[in-house]
This record gives C-alpha cells, sequence and structure tokens, in this order.
C-alpha cells in the first residue's frame, strides 16, 4: 500500500511528508491527505483512493493489502530465479489490483510459465506450470 510507504517516510522524517489535496478515483471525492514530498498527481490519487471512506476505496484497499501478499508468494513459488524475471511478475501487480489486467501469463523459458489472475472477488491466484502441469498454487 502506498499509504504504507507515506507511514514508514513520515516515521523516519516529519518534514518529508505534507498535506495536499487527493482525488478519490471512485467517488470523486477530494480529501485532505498526507502525501510524501515530491509525489506525483497520479501517486496522489492512487493515496487518496486507498484511503477514502467510500465503500468502493474500502473494498480497493481489503483487495490491494491482501495481495501485496503475493510478492511473497512469488518469491517463494519462483525461488533461485534471477531478480529480473520476478520483477516482471511485480510490475504487473498494480494493473491487477486496479483491474486492468485480470489474467496473466508470462513463459519463463524452459517449459516454466508463471500464470496470475484475478478470482471473483478481486484477489490474485498465482500459479507455476512445469511442462503443462501446474505445480503449486495458492
Ligand atoms: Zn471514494
Amino acid at each position: 500500500m502506498l499509504t504504507h510507504q507515506v507511514e514508514r517516510i513520515k516515521y523516519h522524517s516529519h518534514r518529508l511528508v505534507k498535506e495536499a489535496n487527493g482525488i478519490c478515483r471512485f467517488c470523486g471525492q477530494i480529501k485532505l491527505i498526507e502525501i510524501a514530498t515530491g509525489m506525483k498527481d497520479d501517486e496522489i490519487t492512487e493515496l487518496t483512493s486507498e484511503q477514502c471512506d467510500c465503500d468502493d476505496s474500502k473494498a480497493y484497499a481489503a483487495r490491494k493489502t491482501q495481495n501485496e501478499m503475493v510478492y511473497e508468494r512469488i518469491d517463494k513459488l519462483f525461488a533461485g530465479l534471477d531478480d529480473k524475471i520476478l520483477r516482471v511478475f511485480y510490475v504487473t501487480i498494480p494493473s491487477l489490483n486496479q483491474g486492468l489486467i485480470t489474467d496473466i501469463t508470462i513463459n519463463l523459458g524452459n517449459g516454466i510459465k508463471g500464470r496470475m489472475r484475478l478470482d471473483r472477488n478481486g484477489f490474485i491466484k498465482i500459479t507455476k506450470i512445469d511442462a503443462g502441469e501446474a505445480l503449486e498454487q495458492e
């Protein structure tokens, strides 16, 4: 969660955090929130959308928190792979969280594939496929 990043920054130095108005992507409300200095407009919108009190925002924040554990599951499932390859999974997670994509399969070569998809509740599921066989699934 971007919110947690701002909290961590604030913990280390109050001077790096300031208040700003952000717009909730879901309901359009303008809210006064704490941001890290230097944040771009899209990051401020993301923060506001995590912190708004509308129902869509609350559901989004809950989903996003749950989906952040995906990073650890990727590291575990694909342990031993180059970090550059793992990063390909990481960069798609925000797009899955926002529902911009719902299913992606990455061919890692040697018959190994990684698939991430959204289930009907918006939670990210990840599967490792080896030679056409789904080996591990969470
Ligand atoms: Zn809202």
